[in-house]
């Protein structure tokens, strides 16, 4: 029997990262993950500048920098109607406000997580490997068995094994609900892949998207993301209606020769802030095991690392008395409360937007008016409050440009939005 401290489930980036600020600060922690590393993940690999905070305390950022697989300088939204909004990539200050900055990363998740676990392992970590966690019984101190037979003990455990992890399962109850499920596929011998990020939205992704990431040389890593209810009252499979994405007309074309590269995956995406999804007794829940994914983008990379860190601080105030106090993991939930309550405001958005006649309204503003169109791009990487467009000057606001729109004389000033739209070149 292995006995320590702190025992993490997973090692993806919020395992990852809680257990590099757990180790730093010379708690004893202990890190199984299933797989044998390297290893893959289903995802976009697209870094928002969200995650910058973490990455540039766990020194990573260099490594990030030399393995990424592209650096983008934008991002570009289509509408169903062929219409873009296009935007710059900028970055969240502490003071609220948000910044140009000339790139972020698109990076393959073998290549990103193996970063940031050989980080907390130099940083003093016990990582296991290929170690997968099959049971636990809940106590004081918990007990995780392993499929090898072997049993783990520890006075606080973190769960952090993913969407749909074991683990995670066993706690919940509701593991399905708001639940939206992605696939992704590689892809070579693409046209006209520019230096931006790009998203398609599309009334038969519902409130999903689809997303061509460039990997460079004409090689994208391209997906949809939808919610599993619309799906299912849609009769048809993930990869069905991929397929069917790819023939639309803003995507035919420049796929005509692709060529896809392995095999398309299915993942699931555990999404919809849940107050309660934090902390059981002295089990503490990160990444998407405590459902941290976007609702608006399908984006968890940023919560995982943020989660991992909140969840050691406040593992580190238990320590700090001669004899343990684990009142204070409490400490954990409040700050994910807190921190993470854009979850909510998205998932109310995300909600308005299956209208799809607020998403036209929203998205023919957006494309109008320059200010607003960032503001709406800005949302997909925190650059931009998500919680401001429920205040009461946006929505006038709203109104306001809604009206110029229909009252410029012959469409005029949205020919000229739209030309200012499309000039902003690709690359
Ligand atoms: C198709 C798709 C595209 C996506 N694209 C993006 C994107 O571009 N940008 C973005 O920010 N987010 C994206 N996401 C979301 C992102 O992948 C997740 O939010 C992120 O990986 C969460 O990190 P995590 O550490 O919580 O979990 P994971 O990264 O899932 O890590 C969980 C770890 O736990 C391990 N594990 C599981 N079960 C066990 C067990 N029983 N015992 C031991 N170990 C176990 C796994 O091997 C894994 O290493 C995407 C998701 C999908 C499905």
């Amino acid at each position: 029997m292995s006995k320590s401290q702190v025992l993490i489930i997973g090692g993806g980036p919020a395992g990852s990262s809680a257990a590099y600020f757990l180790a730093k600060q010379g708690i004893k922690v202990t890190l199984l993950d299933k797989d044998r590393w390297p290893r893959d993940k289903v995802c976009g690999g697209g870094l928002t500048t969200n995650c910058l905070p973490v990455l540039e305390k766990m020194d990573v950022i260099e490594q990030v920098e030399q393995k990424a697989d592209f650096k983008y300088n934008g991002y570009i939204i289509h509408s169903p109607e062929g219409e873009q909004i296009k935007a710059s990539v900028r970055r969240r200050s502490e003071n609220g406000l948000s910044k140009q900055i000339p790139y972020c990363y698109v990076i393959k998740r073998d290549s990103f997580d193996e970063i940031l676990l050989n980080k907390a392992k130099k940083a003093g970590t016990n990582v296991l490997t290929g170690v997968e966690a099959k049971k636990v019984e809940e106590g004081e101190p918990s007990k995780v068995l392993t499929k090898d037979g072997r049993t783990f003990e520890a006075d606080i455990l973190i769960v952090a094994d993913g969407s749909g992890g074991p683990i995670t399962r066993h706690f919940t109850k509701d593991l399905h609900k708001g639940s939206a499920i992605a696939v992704r596929g590689y892809y070579s011998g693409v046209k006209d892949v520019g230096s931006v990020i790009e998203f398609f939205l599309d009334d038969e992704l519902g409130f999903g998207y689809g997303w061509l990431f460039p990997l460079g040389d004409g090689r994208i890593n391209t997906g949809i993301g939808l919610d599993t209810a619309f799906l299912k009252r849609r009769k048809k499979n993930v990869r069905q209606v991929f397929k069917e994405m790819l023939e639309k007309p803003q995507l035919k074309e420049r796929m005509a020769e692709a060529k896809l590269e392995g095999k398309l995956e299915a993942f699931p995406l555990r999404m919809g802030f849940d107050k309660d999804a934090f902390r059981h007794n002295r089990v503490l829940f990160v990444g998407d095991s405590a459902k941290l994914i976007y609702p608006l983008s399908g984006e968890g990379i940023s919560y995982a690392l943020q989660s991992g860190e909140l969840a050691a601080n406040a593992i580190v105030e238990v320590y700090q008395t001669a004899s343990p106090d684990y009142k204070k993991l409490a400490r954990y939930e409040i700050e994910c409360r807190e921190s993470f309550s854009d979850l909510k405001y998205a998932t109310r958005l995300q909600k308005l937007m299956a209208r799809p006649k607020v998403q036209r309204f929203f998205y023919k503003n957006s494309v109008y008016d320059e200010n607003l169109g960032q503001r709406a791009t800005g949302m997909l990487e925190h650059s931009s409050d998500v919680s401001t467009f429920f205040n009461f000057r946006t929505i006038a606001k709203s109104f306001i440009i809604a009206i110029k729109r229909k009252l410029s004389l012959n469409g005029k000033d949205t020919e000229e939005a739209q030309k200012r739209a499309k000039s902003v070149s690709q690359g």
